[in-house]
């Protein structure tokens, strides 16, 4: 696992954080690694000052650009499906805020993530040096067409509602890879899970999902 970065000392948010993970372990999250991630990422960092105060409240959040930072729980539940363990590859499409890029990379070995509106990786970029992460890069572009660089990926995250399932990630996904996609129109989607198994592919609905529109070449028209 990545080394990680919060100086104990100074870290006023830490009362709050601790909070934050009683709420979702007692909304059902048990995966300890996922609660270890949130326990030690800090989420003030990645909001604007404007509503620095509510950072830790289990709830979505305005980050710019009509874009928000996803609720806390439905990230987790999220986090718990890919089952990471440490040693793996992540392809995350939708930086936002960067702060669910933060939480996989307290999860996995490297973080590939690909955001379109550009002053928002930016300050992904900027909030993601500040808490030290260090393990994760992010690149400005069409999240769609995936990262083919550094493809394949042990698991896909896509944290925008899509149409379908954009062929290019199904192609960087390795062969035994999780992608995790919610699907269906604008405003509801369903959170599915696609499993790999070389050329066969299984898909779980895990139940409904809002996220913001996934714009791009395989998503929705900008
Ligand atoms: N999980 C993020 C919130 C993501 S909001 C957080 O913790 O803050 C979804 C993001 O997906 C938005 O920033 C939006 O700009 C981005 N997005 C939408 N379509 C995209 C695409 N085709 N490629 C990359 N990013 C996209």
């Amino acid at each position: 696992m990545a080394g990680r970065r919060l100086s104990p000392a100074g870290d006023s948010y830490a009362g709050y954080r601790a909070r934050l993970v009683e709420t979702l372990r007692a909304q059902g999250i048990r995966d300890l690694a996922v609660l270890k991630a949130f326990a030690e990422t800090p989420r003030h960092l990645f909001v604007p000052a404007a509503v620095r105060h509510r950072a830790y409240d289990d709830t979505a959040l305005p980050i710019g650009n009509g874009q928000t930072i996803s609720q806390p729980f439905t990230q987790a539940r999220y986090l718990e499906a890919l089952r990471l363990r440490g040693r793996e590859r992540v392809l995350e499409i939708g930086t936002g805020s960067g702060y669910q890029t933060a939480l996989l990379g307290a999860l996995a070995d490297q973080v590939f993530s690909v955001e379109r509106v550009r002053s928002l990786a930016l300050a992904a970029q900027q909030a993601l040096r500040a808490a030290g992460v260090a393990n994760v890069s992010v690149l400005v572009g069409d999240g769609t067409l995936g990262w083919s660089a550094y493809a394949p990926y042990d698991a896909i995250v896509v944290a925008a509602g899509g149409p379908e399932i954009p062929p290019p990630l199904v192609e960087q996904l390795a062969l035994t890879g999780r992608l995790l996609v919610p699907l269906g129109k604008r405003g509801a989607q369903t959170l599915t899970l696609v499993e790999r198994d070389g050329a066969t592919l299984r898909r779980t609905p895990l139940g409904g999902a809002r996220f913001v529109p996934l714009l791009g070449e395989h998503g929705f028209d900008a």
